[in-house]
């Protein structure tokens, strides 16, 4: 795409980068042509054009020509502030892999691997009767398979299965992001991994194994909860989705058949997130008050596109629904959100068919835009290198990850925070990882409102 570009540099702008130079300049020219589906021709005649650089010399020709690149690159974000470049974030480019596992909708794991201190338990007879032709192999602790198969990014969604005895992180709250509000989230650590696909999955920058750790030990995480249960002086909320998908295994692993049953007679909100349509386990339990089945939602265009292997926006809705006839509390997360230039149209209709299918109120809905660590664009690049998200107006935050800009972001908030409570006043809508300022379209100021707001205490 970028082929001679030095040499095209040489020849029509008088000026020789170096090695950085050329990364920067290169990066930008390649964004644009991934958000306009334009020639590389059709950008240098625009430097030609707009850009001072033949008034320049040196350095400050290259300036030149990475400012006029950049206005071109956040066409909104320079239209409405000045831009600060230390802000921008400008990696190399990455080369697709030449072969990467691809997830199936119907998982099946390639081998089953179980350490010795659990080969008796509820969930290897689970995962052995399921899938009576995969091989199962006994191991001493699943960190030892790293030191027998070098781990490689191309393998992250091989499937394979570790069903382990979890022996220290049980419950923690959850650390949100530096500089924003939490919300007094906790987290139950209930493995690690996932059989979907997202292109946005934070998942992907900390793995360091291929596949899916699932703790075979789950009554050891309510002795845990026991002995916390005691020291709180207040109702919590607790979910299990932050480094797995709550649902998507359940019809094998049966957690909510123990987990809901544990969690209806305590002082906590329990929810249990997905983006499957993995429900069977819950229609047999009789639903309470505190236990919250909640959805994320996209665009079904987006789904398609960044969500792989996931259920569908129907399907998704239509479990919600059933779940909702049998008497279930349910929450919903539009989260990440993504900003594009249709995305009011496909986010008011992805509203809009929530409330077609679901009868308000429910225990929360969240918002979230896209937020990422900087290495996920990289590796996004590497896995999926036709997804287009990372070349939307993305700024280093002050959480150091990438996000969009402040007025952005705001617009966003306010767009579907109008929209929801057209059809809903009664369900507390509340923002994820995200600043005083933005907090304030809410009217709220502290953390400590946000727990009560969300806890209707
Ligand atoms: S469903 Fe969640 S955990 Fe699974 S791949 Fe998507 S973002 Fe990651």
């Amino acid at each position: 795409m970028l082929d001679n570009l030095k040499e095209k540099l040489e020849k029509g702008f008088l000026f020789r980068p170096n090695k950085n130079q050329l990364r920067d300049l290169e990066r930008l020219i390649f964004e644009i042509i991934r958000r306009e589906n334009c020639s590389l021709e059709g950008i240098l005649n625009f430097l030609k054009d707009n850009s001072d650089s033949e008034k320049c010399s040196g350095r400050n020709k290259f300036f030149a020509l990475k400012n006029s690149l950049i206005a071109r690159r956040f066409p909104l974000t320079a239209a409405k502030e000045q831009l600060d470049t230390k802000r921008i974030f400008l990696n190399q480019i990455q080369k697709p892999l030449d072969s990467n596992y691809a997830v199936k909708a119907d998982f099946k794991p390639s081998k089953i691997l179980v350490e010795k201190e659990v080969k008796n338990s509820y969930l290897v007879k689970n995962f052995s009767r399921k899938f009576p032709d995969v091989r199962i192999e006994e191991i001493n602790r699943y960190s030892d398979y790293l030191n027998t198969d070098r781990f490689h990014i191309s393998k992250l969604k091989e499937p394979i299965v570790f069903l382990i005895k979890e022996k220290w992180d049980f419950l923690k709250p959850c650390p949100c992001t530096k500089v924003h509000l939490s919300c007094g989230y906790w987290v139950l650590n209930l493995g690690f991994g996932c059989p979907f696909d997202c292109s946005y999955c934070f998942l992907q920058c900390y793995a360091n194994f291929p596949g899916i750790i699932l703790p075979a030990n789950i009554e050891d995480f309510f002795t845990e909860f026991d002995i916390l249960e005691k020291k709180l002086k207040k109702p919590i909320r607790i979910g299990t989705g932050e480094f797995c998908d709550s649902l998507a295994l359940d019809e094998i692993t049966e957690y909510s058949t123990k987990l809901i049953p544990y969690f209806k007679d305590k002082n906590v909100f329990f929810e249990l997130k997905t983006k499957s349509n993995k429900t069977k386990n819950l229609l047999k339990i009789t639903p309470a008050k505190n236990i919250v089945i909640s959805w994320s939602l996209n665009p079904q265009s987006i789904i398609e596109s960044e969500e792989i292997a996931t259920a569908s926006l129907t399907e998704r809705l239509l479990a919600a629904k059933e779940l909702q006839q049998k008497g279930y509390n349910l929450a919903f997360h539009f989260d990440p959100i993504f900003y594009s230039d249709g995305w009011q149209q496909i986010y008011r209709q992805t509203v809009c068919n929530l409330y077609s299918y679901l009868t308000p109120p429910f225990a929360w809905i969240s918002l979230g835009t896209l937020r990422s660590h900087r290495r996920l664009k990289s590796i996004n690049e590497l896995r999926f290198p036709k997804s287009n998200i990372f070349y939307g107006e993305l700024f280093i935050g002050e959480d150091k990850k990438l996000r969009y800009p402040s007025f952005l972001r705001r617009k966003i908030y306010e767009n579907m925070v109008e929209w929801i409570k057209g059809y809903d006043k009664q369900s507390p809508v509340y923002l994820c990882m995200e600043n005083k300022d933005m907090w304030s379209i809410l009217k709220k100021n502290t953390s400590m409102e946000i727990e009560k707001y969300l806890l209707k205490i």
